[in-house]
């Protein structure tokens, strides 16, 4: 599968000096004697620590998008929820892209960390590891563990199993154990088709710029504001990032071969931009007024006052705040979820993220052992 093989050989570390012992409850236990080898009495041991999950089994142990101290964390990507207390790991693995968003938004990052690829295999003691594309952000992995004695798992991290114009679905693989997000795992979150929330989201620009007013389309600054400008770019609209974390992330896109066309806001020609119908694409609109007072001219700054239109870009749209905006997501929904769970087809599965606890309902109900890590 891997296109490349690297092998790290660890010290275990040594639990006892840490002073960062997870607190969380252990959730389940898994003897893995009747598991197809037979070979191991290993008994699984998966929990909630901090922004992540902590997983050990015989003598693998690691860290999944969260640090604890002496351990190796395997970082799905740079999400602001994912990279908490990371300054703790002993050593971080992700793509290089992951490291790139990573330090473009933030200022510390760490230095004990190892770049590999989707596709690539790796391993320690134990376990062989490999990064499968997640579809969520730009570099986002899941992790497929195989251990020595046959038993696998899937960790999805965040993941989205459709297609968007800028990052590639994620696919399933059967394992023995999923440990998967459930953010909208229950049954009201479902999206329409990705095409036509695209055109839903032109139609509203053209709309408001025939109204005289200028579109802002809220997005993270990571991943959906990408999505956002590669859209409105290919709708033919001028398109105007608001924000300087943008700006940066949209710089590693670019380094990475993703096709974006945009002005910032330091752009000479900005203020004519907006004056002939631009849309702008912007992560914090209070900030990106400050911005605007530093760089653009008097009309322009009272434009972004006074004229105009906001428009949130997230799945929570389809909820309760349909009117504010569209549901263009970075998550799979409720059905997506469910899918994917299916063709994994675990043994156990093992759920967190908001609505882990209904999700986990749900896939009992469909015949497949399911734990809510809270
Ligand atoms: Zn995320």
């Amino acid at each position: 599968m891997g296109s490349k093989v690297i092998f790290f050989v660890h010290e275990q570390p040594n639990l006892s000096k840490s002073n960062n012992k997870p607190n969380e409850q252990e959730t389940l236990l898994l003897s893995t004697s009747s598991l197809k080898s037979g070979l191991s009495m290993s008994t699984l041991h998966v929990k909630k620590v901090g922004s992540g999950v902590l997983l050990k089994y015989g003598e693998v142990s690691l860290a999944f998008d969260t640090g604890i101290k002496g351990e190796i964390t395997l970082l799905s990507h740079s999400h602001s929820d994912h990279i908490r207390g990371l300054k703790q790991a002993r050593h971080i693995i992700a793509t290089e892209a992951t490291f790139d968003t990573w330090n473009a938004r933030n200022s510390e990052s760490s230095t004990d960390i190892t770049p590999v690829e989707v596709g690539d295999m790796f391993g320690q003691i134990g376990v062989n590891i490999t990064l499968l594309n997640a579809g969520h952000v730009l570099g986002s992995t899941m992790f497929y563990l195989e251990f020595d004695d046959g038993l696998t798992a899937l960790y999805t991290g965040d993941f989205n199993n459709v297609d968007s114009l800028v990052h590639t679905a994620a696919r399933p693989l059967e394992a023995d154990v999923l440990i998967t997000e459930a953010t909208y795992g229950t049954s009201s979150w479902i999206f329409p088709n990705r095409k036509e929330v695209y055109e839903r989201i032109l139609n509203a620009a053209s709309a408001t710029i025939d109204q005289g007013r200028t579109p802002v389309f809220n997005a993270y600054s990571l991943g959906k504001s990408q999505e956002a400008i590669a859209l409105l770019q290919s709708g033919g609209f001028r398109v105007i990032s608001g924000n300087l974390s943008i700006d940066k992330v949209c710089k590693v896109y670019k380094d990475h071969g993703v096709d974006l066309r945009y002005h910032t806001m330091r752009s000479a020609n900005v203020s004519d931009a907006l004056e002939s119908g631009a849309v702008i694409v912007s992560s914090s609109f209070r900030h990106t007024i400050d911005l605007a007072r530093h760089h653009l001219e008097k009309r322009s700054i009272e434009r972004l006052e006074q004229k105009t239109e906001g428009f949130n870009l997230s799945g929570w749209t389809a909820g309760k705040y349909a009117e504010r905006g569209f549901p263009l997501s970075a998550h799979s929904d409720f059905e997506g979820l469910l899918n994917f769970a299916k063709t994994v087809n675990p043994r156990v599965a093992y759920v967190f993220t908001e609505n882990a606890r209904p999700f986990s309902k749900h896939l009992s109900d469909i015949g497949i052992n399911a734990v809510p890590l809270e």
